[in-house]
Order: C-alpha cells, then structure tokens, then sequence
C-alpha cells in the first residue's frame, strides 16, 4: 500500500481527483491512500495566510517555511512509515515511464508539495525535500495537477490495480513496448462511416495479429515519435 499526502492550498482539488477512475479504484482496493493535507491549517495567521513577498523584492508571492515545514512534521507523523518528500517544480527531473515506476517500487510512502505562486523558501527545498519532479519544460500556476499526474501515472503500477488486459507493462514507454508508443485499437463496428477495421483484427489469427501490432508499433513511433526509435 502506496500512502500519499499532498500538501496544497487546494486540499478539495486533490480531494475530487481522488475520488475517479484508476485512482479511486486503487483507493478502493487498498493499494493506495491519498490524503489531502492543507496548508493553511499549519498557519499561525488569524486569516490562515501562507505566503509573503520574496526577500530581494520581484513580482510574486512564496510559501513562507513555517507552515510548510510543520505539514510536512504533520505528514509524517500521518504516514504508515518511512517517506520520501517530493516537490514539484519546473527544476526537477522531468518525468517519464521508467521515472513514475521507480516512484511507485520505492519502499517509502510519498509526502509531495504542491506549489503555487512563485513556489515556496528554498530553505525547505534544502532542509525538507528529498527529490523534485517536473512534468515537463512548462510552468502551470500550482503543483496540484502535477501531483496528481505523479499519482495516477503511478497508481497503474501498484499490484492488482489494472486489470491483466489493460496491464501497464503494454502501455507506451513501458519496457515490454520496448520504450515505443502504443500501436492503434479499434472496437465495434467493424466499419465506421465507411472506414473498415483492418482485417487482420477480425481473423482470430493471434501470431498475425501479434505480428500487425509489432509493426504498427514501429510505424506509430517513426510517425509521431521517430526520437524514441534513435534512443
Ligand atoms: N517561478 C516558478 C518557476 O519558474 O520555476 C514557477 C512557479 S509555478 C507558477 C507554481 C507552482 O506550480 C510551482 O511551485 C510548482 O509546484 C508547480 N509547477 C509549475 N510548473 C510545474 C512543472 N512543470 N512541473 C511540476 N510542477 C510545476
């Protein structure tokens, strides 16, 4: 069982994501817990605040450490066991397959904080935060969804939480697809506004229809990811 609380000003938003599909299924099915932590419960200010201008002057506002750090103690003491802090920034590795299944085999549960404004002192980065994730070379107005991305991606990996069919290991990047992209699908009907399913799916043939996929694979990638078959 994977324990995750998500430390946000947002707490509801964290709250609604893990209340559908996979997320909610692995919930279900004890593989996974998130809990919402807010941060505004650790604030010392009358009106709950958490921010405050950056030292140095400059546009934005920061999490100011206090409150951080005591969510983070709170998190901890919350936690089944052991865990690891995340935090979610443009600055960290860039998430990937192989990435989101190491996050999912640590041992330890995950504390991860969801940034927002200019992002949070860098004094807790230093002291507090073992690993930054990033979702990509963007920047998004809070760390919630790249939270949750973390998560979801995640939750596919933990034990029992896809079905056989639908397992992670077939998804795209997954080792087994040799790190290239998916190869199509089609379902029912056969022939749709003129457009025929390719034959070879209707044959029953299993070793064709291993092999059309194999080769839809390769042609997928060199279409829309020709990078993937250089790596
Ligand atoms: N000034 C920050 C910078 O340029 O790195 C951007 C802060 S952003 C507006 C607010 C929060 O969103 C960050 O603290 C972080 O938690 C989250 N965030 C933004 N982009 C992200 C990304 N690509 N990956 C992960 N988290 C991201």
């Amino acid at each position: 069982m994977k324990w995750c609380g998500i430390i946000s000003i947002f707490p509801e938003f964290v709250q609604a994501f893990s209340e559908v599909g996979m997320v909610r299924k692995a919930i279900e099915q004890q593989q996974l817990v998130v809990e919402a932590i807010n941060l505004r419960d650790f604030s010392d200010h009358p009106a709950g605040y958490v921010d405050d201008r950056p030292f140095g002057g400059g546009a934005g506002m920061l999490f100011k450490p206090e409150p951080l750090f005591k969510a983070i103690q709170y998190a901890k003491q919350s936690a089944p066991g052991p865990c690891k802090v995340i935090y979610v920034s443009p600055a960290g590795e860039r998430l990937s397959q192989s990435k989101v299944l190491e996050v999912a085999q640590w041992p330890e549960n995950l504390i991860i904080i969801a940034g927002r404004y200019e992002g949070i002192d860098q004094r807790i980065i230093d002291s507090e935060v073992d690993v930054l994730l990033s979702i990509g070379d963007y920047v998004i107005s809070g760390g919630e969804l790249a939270a949750m991305v973390i998560v979801d991606a995640m939750c596919r990996w933990l034990p029992g939480v896809l079905g056989h069919k639908d397992s992670a290991a077939n998804d795209a990047f997954s080792e087994a697809n040799n790190g290239l992209l998916d190869c199509p699908h089609y379902t029912r009907p056969a022939v749709f506004n003129g457009q025929a399913v390719p034959g070879v799916l209707l044959s029953g043939d299993h070793a064709a229809i291993d092999a059309w996929r194999q080769e839809k694979i390769l042609q997928q990638t060199s279409q829309y990811r020709p990078d993937l078959l250089e790596e």
